[in-house]
Order: C-alpha cells, then structure tokens, then sequence
C-alpha cells in the first residue's frame, strides 16, 4: 500500500499492466523502491485525486510516463549465445582485420551487439545453451579452451574452471540486463577429454559429473546440451543420462539441442524423453523446430507429442525464435568426423583434397546419426553470416559464391573455413512459416532468440528483433497470440522454468524488471541485410529498479549482474 508519504524511486504511470501470468491486462500504475516492485490502483499516485498528499508522484525520484503503453514484466530471453560478448569490450572486435567498409560500429563493435538484446528489452539473458558455454574444465584443459573460444566469440573471452569462475569474469564489466548461464555439456566434455570423438571413460565420467555438480552448487541454471555439435555428438544416451541425473538432484532442468531437427527429429525427441525419465530431470527442447524438406510439417506429430507427454504428468517445455531461417556454424555443415580433435583438426583435414572428398560424399549419402543440413535442404539454403577475413562474401549463399567461382560449394565452403581458422556463421533457410507458427502457439513454448551476438558481419537478426517481432507480427498482425499469453511465454513462463524466482512477473514485492511498450507500434526492424536495427515501440526498459533504456535509447546505467540461481 501507497500511504501518504511514500516515496518511490521509480512511478511508471498511467499504463496497461500485463503482469506476466497470462491473466488479462489491467490499468494500474507501478511503483519502484529498494529494487522491488508495488502495484498500486490507477491514479492513486497521480496527485490528482486522493486529497492530502501532494502527490505520489512528486514523491517519486523519478516517473515513466505509460500512458497508452503495456507495462509488462522485462522479458527473459530463455535461450542466448551471449556468454562472452560482454567480456569483448567496447571496440568487440578482438583481432578481427578492418574491413575497409567504415561502418563497424554500425554492423557489430561489442558495444551494438551488447545493446540490442536490452534494446528489445530483455532483462535477463540465459547463455550456456546448445551444449556450450565458458566454463566446466579441468585446470589442464583451460589452456587450450581459451584458444577455442578466443576463435569461436572473435576475441579472447577467455574459458573458466566453473561458474563462480565465469560469474567473476562478468563481475569486472558493467552491464544493463541480468544474465544467468546453464552448463554446456560439449564443453564439459571438451574441459575433461578434450575435444575427441570417443566415448568417455568411467573415471572421466565421473570427473563430468564432479564439476558439473559444482557449478550447479555454484548457481549455474542447468544442464543443456548440442547433440549435433561435436564435441557434445560424441556422447552416446547414458553418458547424457548420468549428467542429467546430477541436474536433477538440484531440482534444475535437461536443456536440450535435439540430436536431430530434420528428417530423425521424432526420434531425437524420444531420445531426449528417454534421458528425462531415466535422469528425473525436467525437459525442455531448445528452439523447436522440424527443419529440411524432409521434415518440413513435422510438427504436426512433435507437438501433439510434446502435449501427450504433458497430459501424462511429465514436465516438459520448450522455446522457440519466430523466423523460419537458424543460424550456426559452417563447420556443422560437415560430418561429425571432420570435427574430430577440434578447430586445428578441422583445417588440417580441409587442406587434404581426399579427406575433402570423402565430406562430400558423406554430404550426399547421408551419414547414420548425424544430421546432414545440407543434404537435407541444399547449400543454396545455407548462407555466409560472419566471415570476418571475407566480408564479401558474407550475405551470398556458398551456391552463389561457387557458381561465382566456378567451383564445387563443398570446396568454397572448405576453402572459407580453412582462411577463417575454421570459424564461419552461417544462417540456414531451413524452415516454412507453418511449424514456426504451430511451435509458437503451443501453449508450454517460450520465446528464446537463439541470438549469437559476435563481431562483424550479418548476424541473425533475431539477436535484436525476437521480441518484438513475436509482439508486431505475431499478435497485433497476425492474431496468432494473445497479448497476455505471448507477454507470458517472454516472462512468467520462462522465469518459472529457469527458477528466477521474483522474476517474470508484476505483483509487489517482484524485482523491478520491466518493460514498457506501445502494442500499437511494437515490431522488429533488424533484417539479413540490416542486422542490429533496433525495434519500434519499446520505450523503456528497467532492470532492477533502474531506468537503462528511455524513449528508446540506452540510458547508460549499468544494474544489470550474473545471477546465481
Ligand atoms: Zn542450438
């Protein structure tokens, strides 16, 4: 309760509250003290109408107007790649060459790439997805996952013995929103046996289970894996089972990057129930989708799946990016062996015209177990997203860029990776409207980006546009959501699911994460070509009681920390 007197740090006035629950919006304003939340009746802090006081408002070190606007809970971005953007600095730009263009502030220094993800209003990003993030290793092993991860993020963001590790290396640099880390199992795995194609012996097992433990004591928010992705393709079910087990004695979700996407999803499905059974652990499938012609409709099974397995008491989830292009990288275009050893192993075997030919034919006959994006679809799908030594090349398609060179895409895409120390992005039109449409409507799918924030080049766009996006197109023009449901699925949903306990939802005593956004305007503006545009419509965003964007434009305050969960 307001009693005269009150005095806030924050009023956000006037507004339409959609609290994050899902329940249907309500005029209210918003007060701010100490980092926390109180909800106070509209007008009541308006000085207008109680009499005596003389005003609520001139008792408020400072007030938001939101007149005409949503106030909703800030969004929780379930699914990032922003583990190390943070840790490149300003000029983000590592040792990547200049390319002559003069607008890199413009497509990706550190600082554009920092900003979009708060722009669009997110106030908690959770990193450490698809099997990777910046910590477990052994002491003997972070040498050489600090060479990985300075090629993988364009810059030395260094790799860490385990989350307390990697929560004091973000410590040391101020940033606006909050960001909470799960445990990549194919860095696990690459910090114990290093990055080899072989099954893990039971001491180093056990070695897995032992720092993974720890960083969940630590506060990391779970265990995820990228069962495409060498490393993390190399583990057969039980080794994923025994580490599942050890999320699920911290009560904390199996987060998962399918085996398969395409043409084997339903069954890289049942694998991940399987682990959730036998484990006790939670599930939840990171960015659902059914990609490559051959699966193209196939959601038409995995959701009613998904939603049988609710109905029999098993508690799992999922989240999704609302586009029907992804994005990775090139080098998973390649079968699991290429990978074999690392990035070094990589270029070595791309220097040798027969092991070349041998990729080329695993591309074409398909390889038991191993999903074959380009076999699936085609490498006039599969575009150059970040290729900093070829910025030419980045936008055209390899198809484009071998019928250019008069050369097999297999070779351009080889010899590309070999001039780029093995590190190419790559967006990959995959997918058709109608599954992306199905996964967002199912009613236990968040929204994750899937963003992979680095230096240079076209990244995805969905790093700055995700949330809005799903709020311009998929409410307001299409109808596909309602309004409260999709703030849900962005907030509540996704913090009870992560356990961001006070977090996600508008009720007093929550912590002042919020943002405030006009539903008539609200949309995406960053594309393929223009990648970082900021979003129309999001007006102000607050994260821990501080105001760190107004009228749509950083404020420079720097609230936001490494949450231990
Ligand atoms: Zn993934």
């Amino acid at each position: 309760m307001t009693g005269a007197g009150t005095r806030f740090d924050l009023l956000v006035r006037g507004g339409l509250v959609v609290d994050g629950t899902g329940r249907p919006a309500r005029p209210a304003d918003v007060g701010v003290s100490g980092g926390r939340l109180t909800v106070l009746p509209p007008g009541s802090s308006s000085g207008s109408g109680s009499g005596s006081s003389p005003g609520s408002a001139a008792g408020a070190a400072e007030v938001l107007d939101a007149r005409g606007r949503v106030v909703s809970p800030g969004f929780v971005d379930v699914h990032t790649h922003s583990d190390g953007v943070a840790l490149l600095g300003p000029a983000g730009d590592g040792d990547r060459p200049g390319d002559g263009s003069g607008n890199g502030s413009r497509d990706g220094s550190g600082r554009e790439l920092v900003r979009a993800s708060v722009l669009q209003g997110v106030t908690t990003e959770i990193c450490g997805n698809c099997g990777s993030s910046l910590f477990p290793a052994l002491p003997e092993r972070l040498a050489a996952m600090r060479a990985e991860t300075r090629i993988t993020f364009g810059g030395d963001v260094g790799a860490y013995a385990d989350f307390a590790g990697f929560a004091a290396a973000h410590a040391g640099v101020p940033r606006a929103n909050h960001l909470a880390s799960l445990v990549g199992h194919g860095t696990l795995r690459a910090g114990v046996l290093g990055p080899v194609d072989r099954p893990a012996r039971p001491g180093e097992l056990r070695a897995m289970c032992a720092l993974l433990d720890a960083s969940l004591t630590q506060g990391a928010a779970g265990l995820s894996t990228g069962l495409i992705y060498t490393p993390g393709s190399y583990a057969g079910t039980a080794e994923v089972v025994a580490l599942a087990e050890v999320a699920a004695r911290h009560g904390k979700p199996y987060v998962t990057h399918l085996r398969d996407e395409m043409s084997r999803v339903e069954e890289a499905l049942e694998e991940a129930v399987e682990i959730s059974r036998r484990s006790g652990a939670a599930l939840h499938v990171s960015h659902h989708k059914t990609a490559g012609r051959y699966a193209w409709g196939r959601t038409e099974r995995t959701l009613p799946r998904l939603a049988e397995l609710r109905a029999g008491g098993m508690d799992v989830t999922c989240d999704v990016y609302p586009y029907t292009a992804g994005s990775t990288a090139l080098a998973a275009m390649l079968p699991p062996w290429a990978n074999d050893g690392g990035l070094r192993a990589l270029t070595a075997r791309l220097g040798d015209p027969a092991q070349r030919d041998r990729m080329r034919r695993a591309i074409s006959e398909g390889v038991p177990g191993w999903e074959n994006t380009v076999g699936n679809g085609g490498w006039d799908r599969i575009s150059v997203a970040c290729a900093p030594r070829h910025p030419r090349a980045e936008g055209a398609t390899i198809a484009d860029l071998a019928a250019a060179a008069g050369a097999d895409p297999l070779d351009v895409a080889a010899d590309l990776l070999v001039a780029e120390d093995g590190e190419v992005t790559i967006i990959s039109h995959s997918m058709i409207e109608e599954d992306v449409r199905r996964v967002l409507a199912a009613p236990y799918a968040m929204i994750g980006s899937d963003g992979v924030p680095k230096p240079g080049g076209r990244p995805h766009p969905r790093w700055a546009g995700t949330f809005p996006r799903v709020l311009g197109r998929y409410v307001r023009e299409l109808g596909l959501l309602g309004l409260e449901e999709a703030v849900h699925k962005m907030t509540g949903m996704a913090a009870a699911r992560f356990g961001l306990s006070g977090r996600g939802v508008i009720r007093d005593g929550a912590h002042a994460d919020l943002v405030v956004f006009d539903p008539a305007a609200v949309a995406d503006r960053a594309t393929f070509t223009e990648p970082l545009l900021p979003p129309a419509g999001v007006d102000a965003v607050v994260v821990g009681g501080a105001v760190v964007v107004r009228d749509g434009e950083e404020t420079g305050a720097r609230p936001g920390r490494v949450l231990a969960l």
